[in-house]
């Protein structure tokens, strides 16, 4: 099991330094409460002991699921992981904002392919982009998947505005993608984003394959 380290970190509202437990490696087996915590968001939320201030402190973080054999790499700065750990069959996936980073977690934890997912919000936020111009639909954050549905939001100021994608869907999509050989031509971690999906060729495998 990985233990944490402890820095010392100084509230910004008045100014208590106090100490924190950084971890920086997370098995989401192995430590069930920190997974709950990343789950749920509050991971790098720290109170300060002296005046009860939430105090948001990210630091390089690596969380993996040996169940789902996934590895996510969190780097605060654009700086690349120091190393690609030899997992092999492990999706690596390397976000550098937090939000990327729970966000890439759930979606791994819900057991959904990432990046058929990633797909197919591309091409869900440029229809409704399209469709729906007044709402100025930039970004899709990925919520939640039921047994049918995959649930995004939209529009960050009202998380509660929601649309949903059946998960039968994004498996014809994954379907796809699996039968027309795709690898991306990655070695190690992928960010996956509208970039990767945009320069990857994944799209490719939506064109029909010619009869020969
Ligand atoms: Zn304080």
């Amino acid at each position: 099991m990985s233990k944490p380290n402890t820095v010392s970190i100084t509230c910004p509202d008045c100014g208590t330094p106090f100490e924190m437990e950084q971890w920086n490696v997370i098995h989401a087996q192995k430590q069930p409460e920190l997974r709950e915590k990343i789950m749920n968001g509050s991971m790098f939320l720290q109170t300060c002991p002296h005046c009860g201030t939430r105090v948001l402190a990210a630091y390089t973080c690596i969380y993996s699921n040996d169940e789902k054999k996934f590895l996510v790499s969190f780097q605060p700065s654009d700086k690349e992981p120091a190393a690609t750990p030899f997992v092999p069959d492990y999706k690596l996936r390397l976000e550098h904002t937090l939000l990327g980073f729970f966000e890439r977690i759930r979606i791994l934890e819900c057991g959904l392919d990432d990046l058929t997912l990633e797909m197919v919000r591309y091409l869900v936020t440029a229809q409704l982009s399209r469709q729906f111009p007044e709402k100025h639909i930039t970004h899709l954050l990925f919520d939640n998947a039921d047994n049918e549905n995959v649930f995004f939001q939209y529009d960050s100021n009202n998380p509660s505005e929601q649309i949903q994608i059946p998960l039968a869907t994004i498996w014809r999509y994954e379907d796809q993608l699996t039968h027309s050989g795709f690898r991306p031509n990655i070695k190690g971690y992928i960010t996956a984003n509208d970039k990767f999906v945009q320069e990857s060729g994944i799209l490719n495998c939506l064109i029909p394959k010619k009869q020969s």
